[in-house]
């Protein structure tokens, strides 16, 4: 079984896996696997230097410039989605690759953390979505007190992210990460109970 598990920025997202990690449930993040698949050799890459040329997005060390690039999309929405016909296949291929493997070792069941979940699609890939939710007030404090960004900056990026209300009506199960990091796990504790039970359950064909 694959949980999903997504939330906005500084929701709790990498927290809570490693959580639920100590519990027995590993996870793979999508936002690692998507910079793997534009590493320096990997065919992503070489048809994103095709398209723009070196110069233009590759650092001198010939890993990609992602800020570049980041410039290039953000300005041109055609652009955009041809930057992710290039990409999203080869990341879906390469994290189906990874939670396979997991759930080979033994795992009861894997999670699938992804900042963009819902919007990439990759919630197709799970069999369950857990959304971590925080009021915008204290996401923003959280981002600016781990990120290099200002309280305005940080309310920018919330912004521009999916809004609250729409990933709550998508997801099955809802983690209320505004409490301590003790109330967190312990919800977390509570939902490794339950998928564990509904993997148990379905592997005696109830
Ligand atoms: P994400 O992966 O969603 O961006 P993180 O897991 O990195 O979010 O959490 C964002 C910040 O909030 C981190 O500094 C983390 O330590 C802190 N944090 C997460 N959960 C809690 C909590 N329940 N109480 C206090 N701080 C928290």
């Amino acid at each position: 079984m694959i949980i999903g598990v997504t939330g906005g920025i500084a929701s709790g997202k990498s927290t809570v896996a490693r959580a639920f990690a100590a519990l027995g449930a590993p996870w793979v993040d999508a936002d690692d696997v998507a910079r793997e698949v534009v590493e320096p050799g990997e065919p992503a890459l070489a048809e994103i230097t095709a398209r723009y040329s070196r110069a233009r997005v590759l650092n001198d060390d010939g890993t990609l410039n992602r800020r570049a690039l980041r410039e290039i999309v953000f300005a041109d929405s055609a652009e955009r989605r041809w930057l992710e016909s290039a990409t999203h296949p080869r990341i879906r291929a390469r994290l189906t690759e990874h939670l396979a493997r997991l759930e080979a070792s033994g795992a009861p069941y894997v999670l699938l953390v992804s900042p963009l979940l819902f919007e990439s699609g990759q919630s197709e890939m799970t069999d369950r979505t857990l959304v971590i939710d925080v009021p915008e007030a204290l996401q923003i404090e959280r981002t600016a007190a781990r990120d290099d960004v200002d309280e305005a900056q940080a309310r920018a990026i919330v912004a521009a992210q999916m809004p609250r209300a729409e990933r709550l009506a998508r997801a099955d199960d809802v983690l209320d990460n505004g409490g301590s990091e003790a109330q967190m796990q312990r919800r977390v504790a509570e939902l490794d109970r339950q998928y564990r039970q509904i993997t148990s359950d379905q592997s005696h064909g109830k």
